[in-house]
């Protein structure tokens, strides 16, 4: 493990060109980016989503949950980034990795899944107008069926 800090920037945009070392942040991209931390310089992106990385900053260190598994790069290399930190995690196994993958897909597939369920019982909590009015208007149209009865 080459670097055992990272820096945070704030940025809008990721540089093209990653400085060792630093976290760059894109809160309009929701997403943090930075080279290895071994040392390999590999592009590590870790986008922040429900089922993907939590990002916490303090207001001085940020912290990403859950850890860092660069499986896809050579270096395979595994770490926590806790407060700026860069703690080594052990390394993955094939049946590790296979496990997380799996558990990836699943905590999509039921986030996803879930979301569209919620929109479609609740219309218009979510999304507000549109879905709003296509509910209305199954109301009106039952209503209207009924009265014709
Ligand atoms: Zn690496």
């Amino acid at each position: 493990m080459r670097h055992l800090s990272l820096e945070h920037r704030f940025v809008r945009n990721v540089p093209r060109e990653l400085e060792p070392g630093i976290l760059y942040i894109s809160m309009d991209y929701a997403t943090a980016v930075h080279s290895c931390c071994c040392g390999c310089g590999d592009r590590v992106v870790t986008p922040f989503t429900p089922t993907d990385w939590r990002m916490t900053f303090d207001g001085e260190s940020i912290s990403l949950q859950p850890s860092v598994g660069n499986w896809n790069q050579k270096c395979r290399s595994h770490y926590v980034i806790q407060r700026g930190r860069v703690l080594e995690a052990g390394p993955w196994s094939q049946g590790q990795i296979e496990a997380e993958r799996l558990r990836d897909k699943k905590a999509k597939a039921a986030h996803y899944g879930s979301l569209h369920e919620v929109r479609r019982e609740l219309p218009g909590s979510a999304t507000g107008g549109q879905s709003a009015t296509a509910h209305s208007r199954s109301i009106w149209t039952r209503l209207k069926a009924w009265l014709s009865l």
